[in-house]
């Protein structure tokens, strides 16, 4: 009991376990199986390298994002534990210098690809060394039902077959029941005791705006809030991406692109870039973030309608694995509407998936329409029961106030109805408000009814009002043509004034919505200090070649930043700080505080 905690403070410097961590490493300490389900950030990776620190023998962990084991080995070997990885990236000789040291007990915790673990002359390594525990990460590859399946997770029941008294934890972030089942029974693991945690993402602040002029307000949004920091920003179509991260660079954003389209080698340098340097932004299709470890990720922005909640979480999920407050940022307007509306309906699946797709698309709508929490919304989506308000999302900071919508919508349905259900919304809008365009002239549209009566509205106000009568089903979009907008039965109720609407008031978000409560840490600052901080963790990194958040995490920086801590005990005091990085970095780090303490003053 003792050691768990001991390992825990000294090593990663940390004072409590969360969550489930404490049952966890306790129970495979015991020698027990384990399944974990925990979201991203949640501090899977503990859940095992405590254990098998404790325990005798090395830690043998499975995980098949090779790009990601060097980095993962690299934040162990920060923190003074000795690791080791074995995948097709190493030399012969370099094979052998890891079995030798596996075999002489000198590896505490050894990462191997799942090809790697297969081979004979890993497994014959494996029977003739002590072993901890076997840990498979990203266990939901297992499952023929996700997106992430790997042929060889299959055969690693040999695990369970071969090393029957060895203790066996599968974890994973993304597991519905079916995939679930399969992780336990295709691993043999119907013994082991299930750890399932909510998948709320507590330090995540969601927000929804309504699509205006995207790229400004993209642009006014990183400005404003995070203006030195990380994060990546998510687009639908190649063409698009290209075009925002060279806008974005024009003005004079370290923006890079991200997608399908690129040669591998330029995919892995700009996803290098990206993991190495500070306020670095990737704008990517959905091609991005399967093995993305970054840590500091502050914001995850789309500019287009994900095609579901569940891409939307696994998107938005990949801000944050610090803790840190970080930022799901949405814009979201009726021409989205219409993009998906008509990929849908192209797609060449058949009818059954359309429908499952159709409906994956309406919940969307519903997340961005609703006034209700949206982390509740999200969550009872994913079958939990969460009682929101959660107090941090955007309507829950400036509660959305609806207005009785009954009129303007007769409006906005009989425009349609009196144009003959022919036309696009650009011109049903100028023919409310009265604009005599030259389409307009030419139907002859200045003399329907529905001319100029909607001028106590503007043309953005008629925008919101449509898109919203779209998302209730009021109207579709004929996508065969040119995206006309036409009726639904649905509509007739409202048009004869039997049944009214509450429409949702835009309001321009504004940036006081950020930190009413803050989750666990302050969110990060912006001043002096803490870019010579983040200045001083960069060059370190770069001298080490590892990422920046190896050496230490923004949650570990905020912490410094806010306490300024002046000796080697006030140092250590710091959560993240063991003892091997305040042997390496606590009198550099305290120096600079000091330094800028100094200048302050001076000033
Ligand atoms: P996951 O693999 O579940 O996405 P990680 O294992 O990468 O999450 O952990 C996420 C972050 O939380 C890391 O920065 C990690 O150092 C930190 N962390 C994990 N457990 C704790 C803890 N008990 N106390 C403080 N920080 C922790
Ligand atoms: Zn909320």
């Amino acid at each position: 009991m003792n050691a768990m905690y001991d390992v825990l403070r000294t090593i990663f410097g940390y004072d409590e376990f969360r969550g489930h961590q404490h049952d966890i490493v306790s129970h495979l300490i015991q020698g027990q199986d384990a399944f974990v389900l925990m979201p991203t950030g949640a501090g899977k990776s503990l859940c095992y390298q405590i254990p098998s620190l404790v325990r005798k023998g090395v830690g043998v962990v499975i995980s098949p994002l090779i790009a990601l084991m060097q980095d993962q080995v690299d934040a162990l070997l920060q923190l003074g534990v000795k690791a080791g990885l074995l995948n097709s990236t190493l030399s012969a000789n370099e094979v052998n210098k890891i079995e030798n040291r596996v075999l002489q007990g000198d590896i505490d915790i050894l990462y191997i690809s799942p090809e790697r673990l297969l081979m004979p002359r890993c497994l014959d390594l494996l029977t003739h060394t002590e072993i901890a525990l076997f840990a498979i990460d990203e266990a939901h590859c297992v499952s023929q039902w996700g997106h992430d399946f790997r042929p060889e997770y299959m055969q690693l029941s040999i695990l369970k077959s071969q090393f029957p008294h060895i203790p066996c934890i599968a974890l994973t972030a993304t597991a519905d029941e079916p995939t679930r089942r399969d992780i336990i029974s295709q691993l043999g693991l119907a013994n082991a005791k299930q750890f399932v945690s909510s998948f709320d993402r507590p330090n995540i602040q969601y927000c929804v705006v309504e699509k205006n002029n995207p790229r400004e307000q993209l642009h006014h949004f990183l400005t404003t809030e995070y203006p030195q920091e990380a994060g990546i920003v998510y687009c639908l179509s190649r063409k698009k991406v290209e075009e925002t991260a060279t806008w974005l660079q024009e003005k004079g954003w370290d923006a890079l692109p991200y997608h399908a389209g690129l040669s591998n080698q330029l995919r892995l340098k700009h996803q290098q870039h990206f993991i190495r340097e500070e306020a670095s932004i990737i704008v990517a299709t959905i091609a991005f973030g399967m093995g993305i470890d970054k840590s500091n990720v502050r914001f995850v922005a789309h500019l287009d309608l994900p095609k579901s909640l569940e891409n939307y979480y696994q998107e938005t999920g990949r801000a944050g694995r610090d803790g840190m407050p970080a930022k799901a940022w949405l814009s979201y307007g009726l021409s989205d509407l219409i993009t998906l509306q008509q990929m849908l309906s192209n797609s060449q699946a058949d009818e059954k998936h359309k429908r499952i797709e159709r409906r994956k698309l309406e919940a969307v709508l519903g997340f961005c329409e609703t006034t209700l929490c949206r982390r509740e919304v999200l969550l009872n989506y994913f079958g939990e029961t969460y009682q929101g308000p959660c107090g941090y999302c955007d309507n829950c900071l400036q509660p959305v106030t609806t207005w009785d919508g009954k009129i303007a919508a007769q409006m906005a349905l009989s425009c349609i109805y009196r144009t003959g259900q022919r036309f696009g919304v650009k011109h049903l809008i100028d023919v409310l408000i009265g604009k005599v365009t030259p389409q307009v002239e030419r139907f002859k549209h200045q003399h329907v009814s529905t001319f100029g009566i909607g001028k106590d509205y503007t043309a953005q106000q008629w925008s919101s009002i449509y898109r919203q009568l779209v998302a209730a089903n009021l109207i579709t979009i004929d996508i065969s043509g040119f995206g006309s907008l036409r009726l639904t039965e649905k509509s007739l109720p409202i048009l004869r004034g039997e049944q009214t609407i509450a429409l949702r008031k835009e309001t321009p978000k504004t940036k006081k919505t950020k930190n009413k409560r803050e989750k666990g840490n302050a969110s990060t600052p912006t001043d002096k200090l803490w870019a010579a901080l983040k200045a001083k963790r960069l060059a370190l990194a770069k001298d080490q070649g590892v990422p920046p958040y190896v050496i230490f995490h923004d949650s570990t920086l905020a912490e410094m930043h806010a306490k300024k801590p002046k000796t080697l005990d006030e140092f250590a005091e710091i959560s993240g700080v063991g003892e091997s990085k305040l042997q390496r970095y606590g009198r550099e780090f305290i120096e600079l505080i000091c330094q800028q303490q100094a200048e302050l003053n001076f000033a």
